[in-house]
């Protein structure tokens, strides 16, 4: 007998804005499901790496484009051990250095290089057999809106700066926070004039992680999937 699954893949579709914490809920809840995982942001963050690397000014947006239409972009999808390269080259940790952050909205603000990388998006989540989690800006909208399960993951303004203090400069005191304030509203002000990512689109679930720990937001966002597909009851998956 062929080996059919009795239902598509899971997707997961989630995002939120920087210091929400998305990635590394997305990357706790793909692995409890047994799911691969899409961090999107590392593919824009990988051809900002990808096009300064090659001197290129990055307001020269069809030069931009043309390198994220060209890059041979690879993407790891173990929930473990995420991995990514461009062009042969291992940029998994590159593309974290604040360089990179600084400049990653110049590259996400051109259209052309949107629709390139949501449509290689779109296609990695369908080459998933065993279903995946993909976390980003406009993963609930644009890339998988037809996704049983899409989450908005929100914290509060004093939250998210505290939590990218502390990835950021492994403390949360003034200094930590007062460096990274800058840095996150610059960024947050420049990625919402292309994705809507504060406020939850029809039929998409919110979870506020301001007051909850890693743990408990991880749990929220596994009953949602729970609830969404029916797994809790064993019963059939609920139409929304
Ligand atoms: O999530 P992360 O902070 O790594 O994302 C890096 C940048 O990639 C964001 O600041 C945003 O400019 C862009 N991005 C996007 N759409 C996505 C994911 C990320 O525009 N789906």
């Amino acid at each position: 007998m062929p080996e059919q699954p009795p239902t598509p893949p899971l997707v997961v579709a989630l995002d939120g804005p920087s210091g929400s914490g998305k990635s590394t809920v997305a990357r706790r809840v793909a692995s409890a499901l047994a799911l691969r995982f899409l961090d999107t942001g590392a593919m824009y963050r990988a051809v900002t790496w990808r096009a300064l690397d090659r001197g290129l000014d990055l307001a020269d947006q069809d030069a931009v484009a043309e390198v994220a239409r060209r890059a041979e972009l690879r993407m790891g999808t173990d929930p473990a051990t995420p991995t990514v390269s461009i062009d042969g080259a291992d940029v998994t940790a590159a593309i974290r250095e604040t360089r990179i952050s600084e400049a990653v909205s110049a590259v996400a603000t051109n259209l052309a290089v949107r629709s390139e990388l949501v449509a290689r998006q779109q296609a990695a989540i369908r080459a998933e057999p065993a279903g995946i989690v993909a976390e980003g800006r406009d993963i609930t909208t644009v890339v998988a809106p037809e996704a049983p399960v899409r989450v908005l993951l929100t914290a509060s303004g004093s939250a998210r700066l505290a939590r990218r203090a502390r990835e950021l400069h492994g403390s949360d005191d003034p200094e930590a926070l007062a460096a990274t304030t800058a840095q996150v509203h610059r960024r947050d002000a420049r990625d919402s004039t292309v994705a809507d990512f504060m406020q939850a689109a029809d039929g998409v679930d919110v979870v506020d992680s301001s007051h909850l720990t890693l743990d408990e937001t991880v749990a929220a966002v596994l009953a949602l999937v729970a609830e969404r597909t029916g797994a809790a009851s064993g019963g059939p998956a609920r139409p929304h």
